[in-house]
């Protein structure tokens, strides 16, 4: 099992991050040369913030995952006209899945594309794209020392009680030794825009010495 390389005992802060639900999508596109590549940035960039997007291939094979706020699919119906009517091969898969992630894989093998590396979970290892959860864990200057991220299904499993109850159940969870950090005592802190905890200073000896 991978462990992580978070230096746990230096972790003083904790921050959770909600990715807002929708659904998502896969464009495949084969392009002609660099200028089509950044004309498919361009558009896609140009629907957020309600279509994120991120490149999944780069190359011959230029492929996108999205994620789309709500569930009006008809912005991603006029995505795949336009594409269709500038490029001459045009896959407009419906969800992200290892289907369709093997898809990508073998057609940037056939096609000599690069693949970009997808987040995975941190809990039950399947690629995202668009992880619903992430808990930042910064240091006592604030700085971001790491991120781990969690899929919907592994977020709905451990949603607990509390935020508190949450976030440990996430962590213990958690493939990595972070799960040292859920028995440490969290107090909430303020922060306008995040749910966030402070771990506390005695707890992080524990931690450094356990
Ligand atoms: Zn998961």
């Amino acid at each position: 099992m991978p462990r992580s390389r978070i230096p746990v005992s230096s972790v003083s802060q904790i921050c959770i991050d909600f990715q807002p639900k929708g659904l998502t999508a896969v464009y495949l596109v084969e392009t002609e040369d660099d200028r089509d590549a950044l004309d498919l940035a361009a558009l896609f960039e140009g629907f957020s913030p309600v279509l994120q997007s991120r490149q999944l291939s780069t190359g011959k094979l230029v492929s996108y995952a999205v994620l789309l706020q709500g569930q009006d699919q008809t912005l991603l119906e006029e995505i795949e006209k336009v594409l269709k009517t500038n490029y001459g091969f045009v896959i407009l898969h419906r969800s992200f899945d290892n289907i369709i992630h093997d898809i990508v894989r073998e057609l940037c093998k056939d096609s000599g594309s690069s693949l970009i590396p997808v987040p995975k979970c941190d809990i039950c290892g399947k690629y995202d794209p668009f992880p619903e959860t992430a808990i930042n864990f910064m240091d006592k200057d604030n700085s971001l020392i790491a991120t781990r991220r969690y899929c919907a299904t592994c977020t709905a499993e451990s949603s607990g009680r509390s935020n508190k109850e949450f976030i440990i159940s996430l962590l213990q969870a958690d493939r990595s030794d972070l799960g040292t950090l859920g028995r440490t005592e969290l107090v909430r802190s303020r922060s306008r825009k995040q749910i966030a905890f402070k771990v506390k200073a005695d707890a992080e000896e524990q931690c450094a010495v356990s």
